[in-house]
C-alpha cells in the first residue's frame, strides 16, 4: 500500500490568533476537496485554540511545535502534550532545528518528547538533519544515523506507530536552498534504515518520511515525485493561504 503523503505547514512565530482565523477562513475552501493527501498546519501555542476551532469538522489537523517532555511539573513557560491534547491538536513537531540550536534541544529530550507525545495519542513530527559543515565533511550519514538511534531509543513498534519523520537539512530551512530531490532520498533512505532496525522492517515500509526545507510552489511537485518523499514540511510559503494551497496540491 503506498504511504499517504503528509503536507505540514510550520508558522514558526508568526501570526496571531486573529491572522490565524484569518488564514484559515481563506486557506480551507481552497483545499476543502483535497483528499489525496493529510493536511496539518503547526501554529503558535497562543494560536491553536483559534486554529483548532477555525479548522472544526475541516481536512486540515492541527499541530503544535514544540511540548514539553513531562505531563505536568514546575517547568515554567512550558506546555505539555496533555495540555495539547485537550485542546484538540492532533500533530506535534519535535526537535526541530531551531529549538536544537537556539533552545538546547537535544537528540535525548528529542526522545523523550517523541516517547510522551506518542503515549499521549498525538502524531509527533520528529525532524532530524545535517548542518552545512557536516554535509561539507561528508557526515550527513553519520548525523542522521545518530539523530535517529537517539531519538528512537527504548521506544517500541507498537508505541511507535503514529511516528512521522521530516528530514530537513538544515542549510536549506529558510535559506531559498532546497535539496535535490535524490538527496533527499538517499538520506530518507538512511532514515528508514535505522527505523528499521529500531522498529522492524514492516515498520519501516510504512513509516511516512518528509522533506523540509525551503519547499516553495514552484518545487514541490519536483520533490513529491520522488517515491521516498511523503510529504512536506513548509515553513515560509506556509505562511500564505494561497501559496500553501498550491503546495499541497503540488
Ligand atoms: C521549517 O521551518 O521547517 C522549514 C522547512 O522552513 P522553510 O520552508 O522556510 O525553509
Amino acid at each position: 500500500m503506498p504511504r499517504k503523503k503528509l503536507i505540514a505547514a510550520n508558522w514558526k512565530m508568526y501570526k496571531t490568533p486573529e491572522q490565524t482565523t484569518l488564514f484559515l477562513q481563506e486557506f480551507l475552501p481552497l483545499v476543502a476537496s483535497h483528499e489525496r493527501d493529510e493536511i496539518v498546519v503547526c501554529v503558535p501555542y497562543v494560536d491553536l485554540h483559534a486554529a483548532v476551532a477555525a479548522a472544526a469538522g475541516s481536512n486540515v489537523a492541527i499541530g503544535a511545535q514544540n511540548m514539553h517532555w513531562e505531563k505536568e511539573g514546575a517547568f515554567t513557560g512550558e506546555i505539555s502534550a496533555p495540555m495539547l491534547t485537550y485542546l484538540g491538536v492532533t500533530h506535534v513537531i519535535i526537535g526541530h532545528s531551531e529549538r536544537r540550536q537556539y533552545f538546547n534541544e537535544t537528540d535525548d529530550t528529542v526522545n523523550r518528547k517523541l516517547e510522551l507525545a506518542l503515549e499521549s495519542g498525538l502524531t509527533p513530527i520528529a525532524c532530524v538533519g545535517e548542518v552545512l559543515e557536516e554535509r561539507e565533511a561528508g557526515l550527513s550519514e553519520d548525523v542522521l544515523r545518530r539523530q535517529c538511534m537517539r531519538a528512537f531509543n527504548g521506544i517500541s513498534a507498537r508505541k511507535a506507530a503514529r511516528l512521522t519523520v521530516a528530514y530537513e537539512p538544515v542549510w536549506c530551512i529558510g535559506t531559498g536552498k532546497t535539496a535535490t530531490p535524490q538527496m533527499a532520498a538517499d538520506a530518507h533512505l538512511v532514515i528508514r534504515g535505522e527505523a528499521a532496525k529500531a522498529f522492524g522492517q514492516e515498520f519501516a515500509d510504512n513509516l511516512r518520511i518528509l522533506y523540509g526545507g525551503s519547499v516553495k510552489p514552484d518545487n514541490a511537485s519536483a520533490l513529491m515525485a520522488e517515491e521516498e518523499i511523503d510529504g512536506t514540511l513548509v515553513g515560509g510559503a506556509s505562511l500564505d493561504p494561497k501559496s500553501f494551497s498550491k503546495i499541497v496540491k503540488y
